[in-house]
């Protein structure tokens, strides 16, 4: 007999093996609105089955924090159970001989500390408060709460036009949103835990390209009132077109020649073609909306006459100004933001970069997106440089691949240090100081820390700088606007504390994020000015939802979008992703699970058919 054997994973460890990737898909795609506290004791026995039984605190402590939560639960605790629930927390922590035991405490401690109130009143009033308005998650999780099973099962009857419609209803960024939304609804899709998540963002392009044109629903009766929207972005437009169905008597003033925004001006053609962006603002201005182009408050009328002239102000400038590197070097000619760049491209103004080489610094998708276009503008190299690990840059990770994919090259751990230039003043490298990955810092993610390494040259002809944006508020800081960390000051109803009839709303208040984040920031806008003015107008459609149906859906791949096969990159700004075809589109609408219907959908409500 041999005294040692090749092991093979039991049947019981493979089995288990696939049950833990069961159970992280379904932890990932948890829907919001669970109760807490009952999800922390869940954790914790999940916890506790992991213990080696070595140490006392893990395998005894735990269990004992898991009668004392029960009792939460159960009602039977009281104010010094949850003051016992935290102290043996914070022991174990600090006396658990491991990870096991000591990050299990933690999980409890932080949610003691996080959400005591919800301890408190379960214990106090046997009642759960973390009741939700959106029970559906796809629904939830969109910023704007776009009905998504309900254009979803649209689509899978061939019913695109009424797809869009019901769209709108929450979004009259369709098109726009369809090309480049950042899907943050498919996180946390149900089917995660049957699969993967339904690809909502592709079947909302099947519906947008297979959809015919539509009137715009009916307009409430003129309510005399008016309203100014300052910036001709997705935020302001939003707020333009519910304002306008609400009967009120809507002005844009943009300083550009043409509208939309960063998404004319920012993201470039080949991710969202301009004829795809015209339709949404087409539709938009079709409900009869005046407007104003190449008119810059503050330069060619001030802040103080708009707010003088309009019952209502909504500022939705968004984040135009670049952020500077503030190093050596850095006013060099060729050195560039990567706003600057994209907007002259959205200006018809594109550089040439045949045979240069092009350095990117950065790690969010303003930077793929600059990265790209480059490529795309002749450069003979692009490298874009970050500080951190790439799977710490912030762009989305599709976005990264498709950029190496592309031939470009991301150096991570590469911190720039300064600009070299020539005689002339033109760029001829960027130094950067090599770096190594080190602690956690306090937003959860870990930090570089310099290397004991030399600096390193990178020889290039133009430095892209796409480090982030900025907000231009200065013309609205003279009527009492008023800006923290760079951003304009306004409550959650979008109303500008102190100034009686103006609203801000958009990237200039979030800081740069995204067309869904400012379409609901112009939807929450447009509500409460409503409200402000005197009324209560409602915004609903009358889009008939298929029913749902009991059916079979056995596990299947998602559909993924594919690029369109290219030779060569250069000058080709053409869309590069192709949509569905009828039948993916089928199979992948075909894929919802109807939470509207089954599950928590239908106990909470359903769906919200009008706001
Ligand atoms: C390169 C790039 C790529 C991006 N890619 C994506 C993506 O793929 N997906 C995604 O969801 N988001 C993306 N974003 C973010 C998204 O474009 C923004 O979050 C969104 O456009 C913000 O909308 P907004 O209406 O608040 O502001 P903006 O779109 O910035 O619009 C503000 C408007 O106000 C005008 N304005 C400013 N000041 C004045 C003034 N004083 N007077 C008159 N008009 C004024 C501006 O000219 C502009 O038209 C990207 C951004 C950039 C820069
Ligand atoms: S707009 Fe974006 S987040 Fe909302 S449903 Fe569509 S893809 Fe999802
Ligand atoms: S399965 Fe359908 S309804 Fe449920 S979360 Fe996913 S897209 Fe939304």
């Amino acid at each position: 007999m041999s005294r040692l054997s090749i092991e093979t994973p039991g049947r019981a460890q493979t089995v288990l093996g696939g049950l833990h990737r069961d159970m992280g898909r379904r932890i990932s795609a948890s829907q919001p609105g669970l109760c807490p506290v009952d999800m922390s004791l869940n954790f914790l026995r999940l916890c506790h089955a992991q213990t080696c039984g070595k140490c006392v605190p893990c395998r005894v402590g735990l269990s004992q924090l898991a009668d004392l939560i029960e009792q939460v639960l159960d009602r039977t605790a009281t104010k010094e159970t949850i003051d016992l629930i935290e102290a043996t927390a914070r022991v174990i922590a600090d006396s658990a001989d491991c990870a096991i035991g000591y990050e299990a405490a933690h999980m409890v401690l932080k949610g003691v500390r996080g959400f005591r109130e919800d301890f408190e009143e379960h214990a106090f009033h046997g009642r759960c408060i973390c009741a939700l308005s959106h029970p559906v998650p796809c629904v939830s999780v969109c910023p704007a709460h776009v009905d998504v099973p309900g254009y979803v099962a649209l689509v899978r009857e061939g019913r695109y036009s009424d797809a869009v419609r019901l769209i709108r209803k929450d979004n009259p960024f369709p098109s726009a949103c369809a090309y480049v939304c950042e899907h943050p609804c498919e996180a946390q899709c149900r089917r995660r835990m049957v699969d993967d998540a339904v690809n909502i963002c592709g079947l909302k392009r099947f519906a947008v390209d297979h959809g015919e044109d539509t009137p715009v629903p009916e307009k409430a009766p003129e309510t005399g009132k008016t309203v100014a929207i300052i910036g001709g972005g997705p935020g302001g437009l939003t707020a333009a077109y519910y304002l306008t169905l609400m009967g009120h008597k809507v002005t844009v003033y943009e300083q550009r020649p043409k509208l939309g925004g960063m998404l004319r001006y920012g993201i470039p053609d080949y991710r969202l073609p301009q004829e795809v962006l015209d339709r949404d603002i087409d539709y938009i201005l079709s409900a009869g909306i005046a407007v104003h182009t190449g008119v810059s408050i503050g330069k060619d009328l001030t802040m103080a006459d708009i707010q003088r002239s309009f019952d209502a102000v909504y500022i939705a400038i968004g984040a135009h100004n670049d952020k500077k590197l503030g190093l050596e070097g850095e006013t060099s000619k060729n050195v560039v933001s990567a706003v600057e760049l994209l907007r002259g491209i959205g200006e018809g103004k594109a550089p040439d970069f045949t045979g240069k080489k092009v350095c990117v610094v950065g790690g969010g998708n303003v930077s793929m997106d600059a990265t790209r276009t480059a490529l795309r503008l002749g450069a003979e190299s692009v490298t874009c440089v970050y500080r951190r690990r790439v799977e710490d840059m912030t762009a989305l990770a599709e976005e990264i691949e498709e950029a190496m994919a592309e031939g470009c090259q991301i150096l991570p751990l590469q911190a720039p240090a300064r600009i070299e230039a020539d005689e002339n003043g033109c760029v001829t490298a960027l130094w950067t100081r090599p770096q190594h990955i080190g602690p956690y810092g306090s937003d959860g993610r870990p930090k570089p820390v310099a290397a004991d390494a030399p600096e390193f040259r990178i020889p290039c002809d133009y430095v892209i700088v796409a480090i982030g944006q900025a907000i231009e508020a200065k013309p609205f800081e003279a009527v009492g606007v008023t800006t923290q960390r760079g951003a304009i000051q306004a409550d959650l109803s979008s109303a500008v504390p102190g100034l009686d009839n103006v609203f801000a709303g958009g990237d200039a208040v979030s800081g740069p994020a995204t067309v869904i984040r400012a379409v609901a920031a112009g939807k929450v806008a447009a509500d409460n000015i409503d409200a402000y003015l005197g009324f209560d107008h409602k915004i609903h459609t009358d889009v008939e939802i298929p029913p749902a149906h009991l059916t079979n859906s056995p596990p299947c791949g998602r559909v993924n979008l594919k690029n369109r096969h290219l030779d060569c990159y250069c000058g080709d700004f053409t869309l590069l992703k192709e949509g569905m075809t009828l039948e993916e589109a089928q199979q992948e609408a075909g894929r919802c699970l109807r939470c509207d219907h089954f599950g928590y959908g239908i106990f909470k409500g359903g769906r919200n058919t009008e706001w």
